[in-house]
């Protein structure tokens, strides 16, 4: 029997779930972390109107890869080759430097695949609001400010993707400013 919608989505967020169970965001109430990847992919579908699958799947686990033990095969033994190239597209190459690390992301955002830039838009959206609603603890404005410049350089590298999610990304950004 073909995997439906509803399998391939509720696989996905226990997966996830199970994997992110004893991490928390970086917010003063340190919020459940997997409240995060879950909440990209409700951004893809009801902000950025997204129905593919393979890229609501992959926005549950984006972060596994990069944040837990998770290992590519692993993804790929689940669910398949598609959506592990697409969480390989949005994970962090781990032995680099932190800074340079962000370096990577604004360099290779304009290169990556349609799927990938959907997610990266949505985690975007989520970290720059989950900003404006509360600073993490032990950060500065100044730090805040420096996230929030250089998500902007990401999403400058992906643009053209998806015309909804931009419109809400360029409102937090004016926000942001004002
Ligand atoms: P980051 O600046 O990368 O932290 C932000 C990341 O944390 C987000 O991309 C998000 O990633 C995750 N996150 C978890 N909780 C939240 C939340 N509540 N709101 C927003 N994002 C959240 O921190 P790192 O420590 O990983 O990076 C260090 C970098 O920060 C250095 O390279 C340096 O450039 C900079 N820095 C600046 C300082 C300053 O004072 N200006 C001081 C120290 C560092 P995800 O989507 O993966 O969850
Ligand atoms: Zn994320």
């Amino acid at each position: 029997m073909e995997d439906g919608a509803v399998r391939c989505l509720l696989r996905a967020t226990n997966f996830a779930a199970v994997k992110h169970k004893d991490q928390r965001r970086k917010d003063p109430e340190g919020t459940p972390y997997i409240n995060h990847p879950i909440g990209v992919a409700y951004i893809l579908m009801d902000e950025g109107d997204v129905t593919d699958i393979e890229v609501l799947q992959a926005a549950i686990l984006h972060d596994t890869v990069e944040d837990t033990d998770t290992t590519l095969d692993e993804i790929q033994d689940v669910f398949g080759e598609k959506v592990r190239s697409i969480v390989a597209e949005v994970t962090d190459d781990k032995t680099l430097p932190k800074a340079e690390r962000k370096r990577q992301q604004v360099l290779h955002a304009p290169t990556r695949s349609h799927q990938a830039k959907l997610v990266k838009l949505a985690d975007k959206l989520y970290n720059l609001r989950d900003l404006t609603r509360a600073t993490p603890a032990g950060w500065d404005q100044p730090r805040v400010e420096e996230y929030f410049q250089w998500a902007a350089q990401v999403v400058d590298g992906v643009r053209g993707t998806n015309k909804a999610l931009e419109a809400k990304l360029d409102e937090v950004f004016r926000q942001q400013k004002a």
